[in-house]
């Protein structure tokens, strides 16, 4: 087992980025390798670089195969769904069998290593053996949040070019059946590279699926042919892709962040015992969906890697009543618990009562990442339950907390509103944007990582190792990952991350891009142009909200183009994306050289001041705006 006991947190760390080879050296010790490896780092060609090259090591035997000597009669999975009213448990040696079986599915399909495999499924066990059995046999999965519509998934198609695409019948949100079905017909038919095959999981909540013949096979069937099947597991060497996760992408195409298999393995062995404060044998419970990157990290492989059980929950956290969460707590016996800030701002609009309903003597930490903690939130979830709530930053590229406090290791103090101090192996800088250079503690500036990116981080972007570079890679004289969110660092290293320097909105925890909606929007015969910004909203966090300039023909009333620009969105990029408000102008505010002044139509919309208005072409646009808030929408949820 590595080191780390009694270890305090700035040796933990200082090693990790002073001698990188030698503490990732122990860390691998966490996992089992077929092969060990040969190098610990190769840096020959930055910004890539590889981890434990020449090892070769499996995910799934490391998060199934390895515990059957020791725990397969201890949960592994428990996949609750307050949807359906169903909750299965598979212990590790169940989980093998499931595993094993649908691994023979993909291979009886013809997927074998290196394929891709699109999942869009909801949060369900089969979501979690489709991913194993895909790293089992080393194909590549590619994961796709289930409230995607069918354009989002048509994109994702055709940059990974699946051989195979496996989606269940529907969904469940509050008590409505989603289907999902209609939406992967519609994306295949948009797509330029369909798969040959798609795997149907059926549960039973649509019986009007349409299946068609010769491509759709149902997995059920496939499944009881091939229940008991012993798929070998495929040693992989540790640069080999293990999956593809994509981002929202606020320029259009989302980016396929591409994770390798040892590195990635390491990642999770170390984080989610130092930093999770999971042993084996002991229970996480994290909400997020399969289909983000901490579903990935810390439903999945994280703590079935680290010999936990983990459970896995389809539904809202106020149905069938707002204790569904602590009760499952208390089933459990949950030790750590991962969500989201709003996930917390909706409990905390019910009766505190509910969560006080509960034994939750056994829960040590709550754990929330996503979206900036704000104190109210975070003051109130930490008094109601008593115990440590434990913000941490990361990204879907870093596939794991990048500032974070690390409680299974040393628990420092919290400073409210801060994430905490950099995670093992991320060499931090916040650096002023326009000079590269570091800036004093308290300054805000951009945050930067100095390569090499510690194991788990991205290896490259699918199949565009330039777009990597120039995304991730470019924004200053020195080779530094841009993170491309603002920060301020005080003395003692605790990192204020102060959001984003490009334009994002968060919806209810989901990560919108201002670029992709006004895209949409602007796809409206009647519209001329369009600027999409985020506006604050109470319960949602942000909500996007549309002003439009129309068409000079357009002949249409404002009110019926600006209903048809919602569904635009809707049907493109799905409901969770729909503006609150669509505000049809005559003109938009725009800088001398023709961009968009979103930061002022933000604050405007906000009832700030508009700021900097320097640049501003032509103040009558303003004037515009300022006229059509005070009217009111021309169309409104
Ligand atoms: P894209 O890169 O396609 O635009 P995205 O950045 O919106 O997608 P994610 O990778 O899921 O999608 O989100 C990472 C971002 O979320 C961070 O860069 C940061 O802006 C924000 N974030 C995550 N955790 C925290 C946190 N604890 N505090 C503040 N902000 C956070
Ligand atoms: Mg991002």
């Amino acid at each position: 087992m590595a080191r780390d006991a009694g270890m305090d947190y700035e040796s933990f760390y200082r090693q990790s980025v002073e001698q990188p080879e030698v503490f990732w050296a122990e860390q691998a010790r966490r996992i089992h390798w077929d092969t060990p490896p040969k190098q610990i780092l190769d840096q020959s060609r930055p910004p890539f670089r590889r981890w434990f090259v020449g090892g070769t090591t499996n995910l799934c035997h490391n998060a199934v195969d390895r515990h059957l000597a020791a725990r397969a009669e201890q949960l592994a999975l428990v996949a609750v769904s307050s949807e359906t009213g169903i909750t299965r448990e598979f212990t590790y040696r169940e989980l093998h069998r499931e595993v094993n079986a649908f691994a023979a599915v993909l291979q009886s399909l013809g997927v074998g290593k290196g394929d891709r495999v699109v999942v869009y499924l909801p949060n369900i066990a089969e979501a979690v053996f489709a991913m194993l059995a895909c790293t089992r046999i080393g194909a590549i999965h590619s994961v796709v949040f289930g409230g995607f519509a069918a354009h989002n998934l048509a994109l994702r198609i055709d940059d990974a070019q699946p051989k195979l695409l496996v989606c269940a019948d529907a969904g469940m949100r509050a008590g409505k059946v989603i289907p999902y079905k209609p939406l992967v017909d519609a994306a295949l038919n948009e797509a330029s590279a369909p798969p040959p095959h798609v795997l149907l999981v059926d549960r039973g909540l649509d019986p009007q699926m349409n299946r068609v013949p010769g491509r759709d096979v149902d997995y059920a069937g496939l499944r009881a042919r091939h229940e008991g099947a012993e798929v070998p597991v495929a040693w992989l060497e540790s640069n080999e892709p293990s999956y593809l996760l994509y981002t929202s992408g606020t320029t259009g195409k989302p980016k396929g962040v591409q994770r390798d298999t040892g590195g990635y393995a390491v990642a999770m062995a170390m984080s989610i015992r130092c930093i999770f404060d999971i042993a084996p044998g002991q229970v996480m419970f994290s909400t997020s969906d399969v289909g983000w990157a901490v579903g990935h990290s810390y439903n999945v492989y994280g703590p079935l890697i680290g010999g936990a059980t983990s459970l896995l929950y389809e539904g809202l956290p106020t149905r069938p009543d707002p204790g569904v969460w602590w009760g499952l707590c208390e089933k459990y016996g949950v030790h750590s618990m991962f969500s989201s800030p709003t996930a917390v701002r909706v409990l905390k609009k019910q009766d505190a009562g509910w969560l006080h309903k509960h034994d939750l003597s056994k829960l040590r930490w709550l754990f929330l990442a996503g979206e900036p903690l704000d104190e109210p939130t975070a003051q109130w979830i930490n008094a109601e339950l008593g115990v440590p709530v434990v913000d941490n930053y990361w990204q879907t590229e870093t596939g794991w907390p990048a500032i974070t406090l690390m409680p299974g290791l040393e628990m420092k103090p919290a400073r409210l509103g801060s994430p905490g101090l950099p995670a093992p192996g991320y060499k931090m800088k916040v650096i002023d944007e326009n000079t590269g250079r570091e800036v004093p503690a308290g300054s805000k500036g951009v945050l930067v990582l100095e390569p090499p990116l510690p194991p788990g981080c991205l290896s490259t972007i699918w199949r565009d190792d330039d777009r990597y570079v120039h995304s991730y890679f470019s924004h200053f004289r020195e080779l530094l990952y841009s993170s491309l969110d603002w920060a301020i660092r005080d003395a003692d290293g605790y990192t204020f991350i102060l959001g984003r320097t490009d334009d994002v909105i968060n919806v209810s925890g989901h990560r919108l891009g201002t670029r992709e909606i006004e895209e949409s929007v602007a796809g409206h015969p009647a519209v001329a142009e369009a600027a999409v910004v985020g506006v604050k909203d109470e319960l949602k966090g942000q909500v996007p909200v549309v002003f439009a300039t129309l068409k000079q023909a357009a002949g249409a009333g404002a009110a019926d183009v600006a209903r048809g620009m919602q569904q635009c969105v809707v049907e493109q990029l799905g409901s969770v994306a729909k503006p609150a408000r669509v505000y049809v102008v005559g003109a938009l505010p725009k800088t001398r050289s023709g961009k968009l002044l979103r930061r002022s139509l933000q604050a405007l919309a906000e009832q700030r001041d508009p700021g900097d208005l320097s640049t501003l072409d032509d103040p009558a646009a303003l004037e515009e705006i300022r006229k059509a808030l005070e009217r009111g929408p021309d169309q409104e949820n």
